[in-house]
């Protein structure tokens, strides 16, 4: 383990929410020297390390206090908050701040050729996805009786491939749909990326550390408005 003096950071390794989360951490003055194939990087100017995954692993970093902040988006955040607390494990965390990028939504899209008037019309069919505790969340509040199957990858070539009658699955402009002969139809959850931290408290110099990081934190998301 290394030194737990450290501000410990999680980031997304690579992927839509890298280079934005890193840009916040260099914005407010965070020296950092990243070097590609390495899980951690060490800031030169202050007493912090990031710890680069993927976005899967933020969440549960967190709510087990392996790392003290995450940058993540809402979507993955809330999917694993849902199935840890279903699973009884620890799922508690604090939002410290909405976030300017990442946004996008999670929605409902059918075949072209499918009958839809309202989510009522999945009554009885499955629904393919990667977030099956948001959908299943979501058909339960809108007390329709639908499946959701879980596929980690290629959710959008479900129902051509015959194993889903819909998807459900993260939309920014819909290109993907169209090109895979999909209509989008009922928003499930909207999204950005959000820095969270662990539940339990931080020790004094870890928190006196924070709580001079966010009002810079503040000054770059105004900047960017
Ligand atoms: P990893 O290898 O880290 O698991 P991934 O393939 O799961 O990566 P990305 O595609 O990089 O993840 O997306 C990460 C996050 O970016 C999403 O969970 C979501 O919060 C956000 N995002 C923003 N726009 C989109 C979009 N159009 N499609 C998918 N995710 C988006
Ligand atoms: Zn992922």
């Amino acid at each position: 383990m290394s030194d737990n003096t450290r501000l410990r950071i999680a980031v997304q390794k690579s992927g839509r929410l890298s280079d934005d989360s890193i840009a916040v951490l260099k914005a407010i003055g965070i020296k950092l020297q990243i070097r590609d194939r390495l899980l951690i990087a060490h800031s030169t100017n202050q007493a912090i390390d990031l710890l680069r995954v993927r976005d899967d692993d933020i969440p549960g970093l967190v709510m087990d206090g392996v790392v003290d902040l995450g940058f993540i988006g809402e979507n993955e955040l809330e999917e694993k908050m849902l199935e840890r607390k279903a699973a009884n494990k620890k799922h508690e965390y604090k939002t410290l701040r909405r976030l300017d990028y990442g946004g996008c939504r999670l929605s409902i899209a059918v075949p072209n050729e499918m009958q839809y008037d309202s989510v009522a019309s999945l009554e009885g069919k499955k629904v393919a996805t990667t977030y099956p505790f948001l959908l299943e969340r979501f058909f339960a509040e809108q007390g329709v009786n639908a499946q959701a199957v879980m596929l980690t990858g290629s959710v959008e070539v479900a129902p051509r491939a015959g194993v889903a009658d819909a998807i459900c699955d993260l939309v920014s402009t819909g290109a993907t749909l169209e090109a895979n002969g999909l209509r989008e139809k009922d928003v499930v959850f909207k999204s950005k990326a959000v820095l969270i931290q662990k539940a339990k408290a931080l020790s004094e110099e870890k928190q006196a550390l924070v709580s001079r990081l966010l009002p810079r934190i503040d000054g770059v998301i105004q900047a960017k408005e």
